[in-house]
């Protein structure tokens, strides 16, 4: 598979292999994949916990369920998790992002379209405009929309009674979002990345989903280690080995699989050229902190994409330092990019 050369464009990223956003990539299969229950969601075991005991609780108590925020980096399973909720509720999902939400009139459609107990799950609800944030303060907390009515001087607003329906708002970015509509969630869950078991055990999981059958342990753990510690890219990475092993390629030995990421531009990290790019620009100003707008027109990428898509992995592996808009690399970081030896251009 070609790796497209950088371009400043959000979609540029969302076509990585490696990005842990949705993207075409993901489309196929992802019905099968996705976790339906509590029990087949793997990791993540004390939000699991209290979510189990807050979803028994509101169905012994035959409440909705108290609003609930999910936060940290894209393809962690915050989606999932609503559509998990959803089912051990038995109500309905309804899943939309902010682009959907332009007008207050979009809002309030939803908002009178859903049924009793429904849980509404918003996509990057940070970005949501002010004008929308505080419709949904009063549908949150009382169930109730206020309505303008007529124009100019003659305006009024009526109150509206609304379904008593469950807030699942999910954001990469905690800092962004307002302290009034962060106030109403009840519960705000950070979903963690998840440990080498837990992705060895998604990446069983989703072989045995695909019919894939791989007998060399080794092979799993060489694709949790290089996912990044994500389960949107571990099932990116054995779609990719089912699709290889099915035309034939060697995918049960470990130069075979290495081989199939030295074609991806992947290295024994999990990292792209993106990630390289960064780490050899850091690297250049070695000892001295450079503004993420420099970073960002060096590397020409969005400054979001590095912030929310890029960063944290980099962060998590300590391999960069961030200070507000301070960047630097660290040890680590420098020995990994002056060390690796690549066996891909
Ligand atoms: P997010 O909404 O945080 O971007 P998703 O919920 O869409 O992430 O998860 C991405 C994919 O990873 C899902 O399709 C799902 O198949 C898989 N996944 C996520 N979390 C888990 C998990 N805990 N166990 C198994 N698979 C998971």
């Amino acid at each position: 598979m070609a790796i497209k050369s950088s371009k400043k464009t959000d979609d540029n990223t969302k076509e990585r292999v490696i990005s842990p956003k949705e993207s075409e990539l993901d489309t196929l299969n992802e019905v099968k994949l996705r976790p339906k229950l509590l029990v087949d969601y793997i990791g993540q075991d004390s939000i699991k916990k209290h979510l189990d005991i807050a979803i028994k609780s509101a169905n012994i108590r035959w409440e909705p369920l108290e609003h609930i925020l999910l936060y940290w980096p894209p393809g962690l399973g915050k989606t999932t998790l609503s559509l998990i909720i959803s089912n051990e509720m038995w109500v309905n999902l309804k899943h939309t992002s902010w682009p959907a939400i332009e007008k207050q009139a979009d809002i309030i459609s939803i908002l009178t379209g859903i049924s009793e107990w429904d849980i509404l799950f918003i996509d990057e609800i940070h970005r949501l405009k002010p004008q929308i944030e505080e419709i949904l303060y009063g549908a949150m907390e009382d169930y109730t929309i206020d309505i303008m009515v007529g124009s100019g001087t003659g305006a009024t607003s009526i109150k509206m009674d609304i379904p008593k329906f469950t807030l699942v708002g999910a954001t990469t970015k905690l800092s962004s979002l307002s302290s009034p509509l962060r106030d109403r969630f009840w519960n705000i869950f950070k979903l963690d990345f998840y440990n080498r078991d837990e992705l060895g055990k998604i990446v069983r999981r989703s072989l045995n989903i695909l019919w894939c059958e791989i007998k060399n342990n080794e092979v799993g753990d060489i694709v949790a280690k290089k996912s990044r510690w994500t389960p949107r890219i571990v099932n990116r990475f054995v779609k990719i080995v089912r699709d290889y092993q099915t035309v034939g390629h060697d995918v049960e030995s470990i130069s075979g699989i290495e081989k199939i990421f030295d074609w991806l531009g992947i290295d024994s990290l999990g990292l792209d050229y993106l990630d390289r790019k960064i780490l050899e620009t850091l690297n250049s100003f070695w000892l001295k902190p450079i503004w993420l707008n420099t970073l960002s027109s060096i590397v020409w990428e969005e400054e979001d994409t590095i912030e929310d898509v890029i960063e944290p992995f980099l962060l998590k592996i300590w391999f960069i330092e961030r200070t507000g808009r301070w960047r630097v690399i660290t040890d680590a970081g420098k020995s990994h990019i002056e060390t690796t030896v690549y066996n891909f251009k």
